[in-house]
C-alpha cells in the first residue's frame, strides 16, 4: 500500500506488472488528488505516454474544452486511467495503439485501486467503455449508446458514465455525427452537474 498519491507516481515508471512495462511508455495521474472528485479514461495514447500524464493529447484536450463548457476547470479533479502503460500496437498492424488486454487491466488494476483508496471520491466519472469495464464489469457488454449520462450510487460513491472524448474526435470526419456526439456529451455534463449538486459534491 502506498502512502500517498507522489509514492504511487515514483512506482509506476518501474512498474513490471505486465508486459507493457519498461519501455518508458508510462502516464500518471493528473489534477488535484484532495478535490474527491476523480475521472477515470482508458489507456495513455501517443502523447499521454511521452509526457508522462493522463489525457493531455487530442482527446485531452477536449476533454479539458468539454469541462470548462460547464465552467469546470479538470485541474480541480483527479484524472487517472484504467491502465497505467501505452499498449502500443506492432509495427505495421496499421494501428497505433491496441486496446487493453483483460490480463493488463487485471495487473493494473492495483495501482487504480490504491488511487481511489488514497483519493476518496465522492465521484468517478468513468470515460469510454474500458474503463466502465474494469469498474463496472456487470455493464461490460452494454452499449456505450445505452450507458451514456447513466448514474450508480455504490458504496457512497456516485458512479456516472461518459463517452471518451477520442470517440467524439474519432467521428470528426462526419461533422452530423460529431456534433450529435458533442451536443450528447454536454447535455450529459450538464447532468452530472445537477446530480453532484443535489448531493452536495
Ligand atoms: S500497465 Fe500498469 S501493471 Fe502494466 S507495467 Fe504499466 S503500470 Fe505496471
Amino acid at each position: 500500500m502506498f502512502q500517498s498519491i507522489a509514492e504511487l507516481n515514483t512506482a509506476i515508471p518501474s512498474c513490471r506488472g505486465c508486459s507493457l512495462g519498461g519501455v518508458n511508455l508510462y502516464c500518471l495521474a493528473r489534477g488535484n488528488p484532495a478535490s474527491k472528485k476523480m475521472v477515470i479514461a482508458e489507456a495513455p495514447g501517443k502523447v499521454e505516454a511521452r509526457q508522462h500524464k493522463v489525457l493531455v493529447g487530442p482527446a485531452g484536450i477536449l476533454f479539458d474544452k468539454i469541462w470548462a463548457s460547464v465552467g469546470w476547470d479538470t485541474n480541480d479533479w483527479f484524472l487517472t486511467n484504467t491502465l497505467h502503460c501505452e499498449p502500443v500496437a506492432p509495427k505495421g498492424s496499421g494501428k497505433e495503439n491496441l486496446l487493453p488486454l483483460e490480463e493488463q487491466k487485471k495487473a493494473c488494476r492495483y495501482l487504480l485501486d490504491e488511487e481511489i483508496r488514497l483519493v476518496e471520491p465522492k465521484v468517478i466519472v468513468l470515460l469510454g467503455k474500458v474503463a466502465v469495464g474494469s469498474i463496472l464489469p456487470a455493464l461490460k457488454n452494454e452499449p456505450m449508446r445505452n450507458l451514456r449520462g447513466k448514474s450508480f450510487d455504490f458504496g457512497g460513491i456516485l458512479y456516472y458514465v461518459l463517452y471518451h472524448p477520442s470517440f467524439i474526435l474519432r467521428s470528426s470526419f462526419e461533422p452530423k455525427k460529431e456534433l450529435e456526439l458533442k451536443m450528447e456529451i454536454w447535455q450529459d455534463v450538464l447532468n452530472l452537474e445537477r446530480l453532484m449538486k443535489e448531493r452536495g459534491i
